[in-house]
């Protein structure tokens, strides 16, 4: 939202500002981006005209829109680009959040109060998210952006001239809001001291003053905040053997040999790769390159790269993915069991839980004929006696057994102290080759 720079409007603001008044530029929250798969971003634009603007000669309300994206599309090191598609010729009201991305001008759904020059809404989807640059963004699907009526706007040339007279300048306003639609935030906020001549400078400032000739063109703060999300940008692949999905590429049993890859537009400039495996191991150099993870646990991978290109000059730029290996030991399951009476018993999974992930799946065979894929079940019996419970777990590490005999009793065993109950009476755990005597986690019960 832009307004006029003037005391009033200060209400006006839609975006909180951040904790980070001195890095200037922020995403707006949460942080969303165009994924560089969508772009470029295709825009249409409202067939009604703005009357406050003269728009002879070489001016439409199109092109003026189209240069104010070329504006963004213009700063160096970004890969921001976007194409005219158009007028949305059924839709020219409002926020309606539907597919399209669109500049519909003067506010015929009535959307916005006085004081306010434009106004984005941008539409994201919550389920996709990337990591750019070392931030988590959402997916932006689509914005809308509308321009107030009764604003006096002028043209570029109107703005430039000597006589410009009051005017808010088109271009900017839509550079603004354009910016807002692409993920940027205020530069600055009207509840922050804004000082510095760079950020009231910069395009999205929260404001913008009448006749301004110099906020249609990103200024520094801005620029910053198109390249951290638009600009270098360093990624890099799980290689994915045939058969398998990627998940399962980058998880399983140790030890756990991962293949990673840099794809060629990343490739294209970069001079040097460090690969950090997160595992304490030695870092790798290379494009392709191959680690064998020995140890159980979830491992973060970065790769830094060192390039150099003809937009962005020299630059060093990391890609972290946060706990992306998951390599486990296989399950080792175990269980003890209490009488709670009356043939119900209640089975502790004492399982070596490993690390987070390792374990993802039990399934109890109660030896009843009864069996349940719960975590630590209660399970009644019919009849009291001995029965052969198994508890299998699998996971990335594999698949485990345990076995053990469990005297089920009409009596409760006594629950703490000493002789509190366990009726395991023998057991053994199979997989991988594991065979183990039964661990006791209790004490046996006395003899009655
Ligand atoms: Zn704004």
């Amino acid at each position: 939202m832009i307004p006029p720079r003037a005391p009033a409007a200060a209400a006006l603001l839609v975006l909180a500002p951040l904790a980070l008044p001195l890095l200037g530029w922020k995403p707006i929250s949460p942080a969303r981006k165009w994924f560089p798969e969508d772009l470029p971003v295709d825009f249409r634009v409202s067939e009604e005209e703005e009357e406050s603007l003269d728009l002879s000669g070489e001016w439409t309300t199109a092109n003026l829109v189209d240069r104010s994206f070329q504006n963004w599309e213009d700063v160096p090191c970004s890969d921001m680009r976007a194409e005219y598609a158009g007028t949305n010729a059924n839709d020219n009201e409002g926020f309606d959040g539907d597919s399209n991305t669109e500049v519909k001008i003067n506010d015929l759904g009535n959307d916005l109060s006085s004081g306010v020059l434009a106004a984005t809404v941008t539409y994201y989807s919550n389920g996709d998210s990337v990591t750019y640059n070392g931030a988590d963004y959402r997916r932006i699907t689509s914005f809308d952006i509308v321009f107030n009526d009764g604003v006096n706007f002028g043209t570029p040339d109107e703005i430039y001239s000597p006589n410009c007279e009051g005017e808010s300048s088109f271009e900017a306003v839509a550079t603004h809001e354009i910016g807002h639609g692409i993920g940027l935030g205020h530069s600055c906020e009207s509840d922050e001291a804004c000082t510095n001549p760079t950020l009231r400078g910069a395009v999205m400032y929260w404001s913008i003053g009448g006749c301004e000739t110099d906020r249609e063109v990103p200024n520094a703060d801005d620029v910053a905040g198109l390249n951290a999300m638009y600009g270098v940008y360093t990624d890099f692949d799980v290689v994915v053997p045939e058969g398998m999905t990627e998940g399962e590429a980058r998880t399983g049993k140790v030890p756990l040999t991962v293949e990673f890859s840099v794809p060629d537009d990343v490739a294209a400039t970069a001079v040097a790769y460090e690969w950090n495996f997160g595992d304490g191991s030695t870092p790798s150099t290379g494009r392709d390159v191959q680690h064998v993870y020995e140890a159980e646990g979830q491992f973060t991978v970065t790769l830094t790269v060192t390039g150099n290109s003809q937009d962005c000059g020299e630059y060093v730029d990391s890609s972290r993915e946060v706990g992306l290996v998951l390599a486990c030991e296989a399950p080792t399951p175990s269980f003890s069991a209490v009488n709670l009476g009356d043939g119900k018993v209640r089975f502790d999974n004492t399982s070596r839980q490993g690390a987070y992930g390792c374990t993802l799946d039990y399934r109890w065979d109660f030896g009843d004929g009864d069996d349940v894929a719960t975590f630590e079940p209660v399970h009644t019996y019919a009849e009291p006696g001995t029965y052969a419970v198994s508890l299998v777990a699998m996971g990335p590490g594999g698949e485990a057994r345990y076995d053990a005999d469990v005297v089920v009793t009409v009596a409760a065993d006594p629950e703490d102290g000493e002789g509190a109950g366990c009726h395991v009476t023998g057991g053994s755990a199979a997989g991988g080759g594991l065979v183990v005597l039964l661990a006791l986690a209790r004490p046996r019960r006395r003899p009655r």
